[in-house]
C-alpha cells in the first residue's frame, strides 16, 4: 500500500500517466481508500485547468474565470478541517 506522500508525489509530478500498471493501479486503490488524496488529485486538476486557461491564447471570459475560482474554492477545506490528522 502506497502512502499518501508518495501517491502526493506520483500526482504532483503527473508520473502516474508514464507509471506500469502496477504503479497505476496502486494510485487508484490508494485513491479508492483516501479521501484526503482525492481531495488532493481534484485540487490538482483544478489548479492544473486554471494553468491551462491561463496559459491559452484567449483569456477567459469574465464568467469562466469566476466558475473556475468557485470551483477551486469549493474544493477547499474549510480552515477547520485543514488539520494536521492529514497524512498528506
Ligand atoms: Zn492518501
Amino acid at each position: 500500500m502506497l502512502t499518501c506522500k508518495e501517491v502526493s508525489r506520483t500526482i504532483a509530478s503527473d508520473e502516474v500517466t508514464t507509471a506500469d500498471w502496477r504503479q497505476r493501479l496502486a494510485v487508484k486503490l490508494h485513491l479508492l481508500m483516501c479521501r484526503h488524496c482525492r481531495r488532493y488529485t481534484r485540487q490538482m486538476q483544478a489548479i492544473g485547468e486554471a494553468a491551462r486557461q491561463i496559459l491559452s491564447d484567449t483569456p477567459p471570459d469574465r464568467g469562466s474565470r469566476d466558475r473556475l475560482r468557485d470551483s477551486i474554492l469549493d474544493q477547499l477545506p474549510p480552515a477547520a478541517e485543514n488539520d494536521s490528522n492529514s497524512r498528506v
